[in-house]
């Protein structure tokens, strides 16, 4: 990361003024931009045919109401989003995150990152990004359905599977996908099985998928401490969250014998100091619905710990695997002191800017989750395919499909990093190839 040049200054400052009040998205940009100093050298057609300044305007931004009546026969309003923000590479691509803090920003900041994610991946995918600021947290079953179907009543004629094609996000998983789908089909009239991707594997999910950006952010860790000359192998793991990224991130890390000893959930976190029981979180968790405090209630030797932060705990290797700017400088100096030797964010943007160039600096191997948890879109990209194919593929074949582009954009950002100057920055190396790839296909495009 540097200072940005004359013209990046100037590009920053309009889209800054461009997008005001909008912190998550200024935030991302600026990410992006302190990438590309020398990218702007090296390649003068970028700044002469303004692709910067058309890559941080979305090409399309829906904002809704979405009506709905609650248990009590109340009528609730909450606000949908979908911001479609660049398609130069295939259909928009990218998740819905139902939680209380989004907004405009939050989704912007998602999309954004998600253009180059999904280009890093190699898959014909565009970026963008949807959701509400409805919040599911104890809401019945009933409940989510009359939302979905109210999201999806004005969402269905945006989407398709050759134009915008949805997934899960936070708050946001097969049930849910269920549900939008099932108010797709009936609204349309049509079985597109490609307009979705998270789908249950009985009704044309792909295997693997749910697996697929935990699992994918261990690939990526494995592969930057091989490089390092090191492996996972006996390393002592904190993986924050407890939702679908993290459970599978942690299953993922002790198959490669790491030893994962803390999760958390917005409530606190969960110390087991002998080793997390990974079936156990799964019960909690995915059949019930529960609180990660639960485990500690059954459990005599674990800790749960309701203020304070997991980065307290100290580890080898930490996993970011819960929501935008959860680590911050404090905890990234926390880590350092504890000796980590490797961050790989499994969550978008979880490690404040501050705390980066905090573990930059101290030469922990740093891992960017547009990178490391590119798995996740990845592995949508391939039920895409096999949607497009009617057909569907084993688990093994599908998760070493998904292992292959993981090492893939490992070398790819690692090869990126030394080109430009700045060997074992994987952040440089993210951003610069993802960034050129979107440049080459909008520049062939033309002024579009
Ligand atoms: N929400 C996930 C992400 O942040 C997955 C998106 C998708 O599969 O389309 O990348």
């Amino acid at each position: 990361m540097s200072q940005l040049n004359e013209n990046l200054q100037l590009i920053y400052q309009d889209v800054l003024r461009r997008n005001p009040n909008e912190p998550e998205f200024q935030q991302a940009m600026l990410e992006v931009f302190e990438s590309l100093n020398s990218v702007m050298a090296k390649h003068p057609e970028i700044a002469k045919k303004k692709i910067l300044q058309r890559i941080c305007e979305p090409e399309r931004q829906i904002i809704f109401r979405v009506p709905w009546i609650d248990d009590q026969g109340e009528v609730q309003v909450n606000r949908g989003f979908r911001v479609e923000f660049n398609s130069a590479l295939g259909p928009y691509k990218g998740g819905i995150r139902f939680h209380p803090s989004v907004n405009l920003s939050v989704i912007k900041f998602l999309g954004f990152e998600q253009i180059f994610k999904n280009a890093l991946t190699g898959m014909p995918i565009g970026g963008g990004k949807g959701g509400s600021d409805f919040n599911p947290k104890g809401r019945s079953d009933n409940e989510i359905m009359r939302f979905c179907q109210s999201f999806m009543t004005e969402l269905y004629r945006h989407i398709g599977e050759h134009t915008d094609v949805p997934a899960g996000d936070i708050g946001v998983s097969a049930r849910e996908i269920g549900y939008m789908f099932g108010q797709y089909k009936r609204i349309t009239n049509r079985y597109e099985s490609g307009v979705f991707t998270g789908k249950g594997v009985t009704w044309g999910g792909s295997l693997a998928r749910k697996e697929a950006t935990g699992y994918g952010a261990v690939f990526f860790a494995r592969e930057m401490l091989k490089a390092r000359g090191d492996c996972l192998e006996g390393k002592t793991v904190v993986v924050s969250g407890s939702g679908n990224v993290a459970i599978y991130a942690i299953e993922k890390a002790m198959l490669f014998g790491g030893k994962v000893i803390a999760c958390s959930d917005s409530s606190g976190y969960l110390v087991d100091e002998q080793g997390l029981d990974l079936a156990r979180i799964k019960r909690i968790k995915e059949v019930e619905y529960g609180r990660i405090s639960q485990y500690a209630e059954e459990v005599k030797h674990a800790k749960f710990i309701a203020a304070g932060s997991i980065w307290s705990v100290p580890c080898d290797l930490a996993l970011p695997c819960a929501t935008q700017n959860e680590l911050n400088a404090k905890d990234a100096e926390q880590l350092v002191k504890n000796g980590c030797i490797a961050v790989v964010e499994g969550a978008n943007m979880p490690c404040t800017p501050e705390a980066v160039r905090i573990l930059q600096n101290a030469k922990v191997a740093y891992a960017p989750g547009k990178a490391a948890n590119a798995g996740g879109v990845a592995t949508s990209a391939l039920e895409m395919q096999q949607n497009a194919s009617r057909d569907s593929w084993s688990h093994e074949y599908t998760e070493q499909r998904l292992e292959e582009i993981m090492v893939n954009i490992h070398k790819t950002c690692f090869e990126t990093a030394e080109a430009y100057g700045c060997p074992g920055d994987y952040v440089m190396g993210a951003n610069i190839a993802g960034f050129l790839r979107v440049c080459n296909a909008m520049d062939a495009m033309g002024v579009i």
